[in-house]
């Protein structure tokens, strides 16, 4: 079951988020909706708790393109967080930027802590 308690907010667009751990224990932000809420329907991403309590996410895939037991559809915040306008030129990346290249979670989203508005 998914929770209220743990949404925070995206640093870049202010947009309530998840943080859920893929099967290769990466970090993936979804788009938090409350509990109540219908989930987004073009969501791609099945969201589970597992035995110690940590959210879980996979990908609906062709082979398991259905939720399965008590997993609930989410939608990955990247693909909804609000981008620049104009684009954005790089030259280098930085050492550190670098580093995290492989990191499926972009580096502008980043979690600080927020309480749920109703
Ligand atoms: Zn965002």
């Amino acid at each position: 079951m998914l929770s209220e308690y743990d949404v925070v907010a995206c640093r870049r667009c202010r947009a309530p988020i998840w943080w859920a751990v893929t099967a290769a224990k990466h970090r993936q932000a979804v788009n938090a909706v409350p509990v109540d809420a219908e989930p987004d329907p073009a969501g791609r991403l099945a969201l589970y708790r597992d035995d110690t309590g940590r959210l879980r996410v996979r990908t609906l895939t062709k082979e398991r393109a259905e939720l399965e037991h008590a997993e609930v559809r989410g939608m990955a915040h990247a693909a909804t967080c609000g981008r620049p306008t104009a684009p954005v030129a790089v030259a280098e990346p930085e050492p550190e930027a670098a580093a995290s290249a492989g990191r499926l979670v972009p580096d502008y989203i980043v979690d600080i802590p927020i309480r749920w508005h109703r």
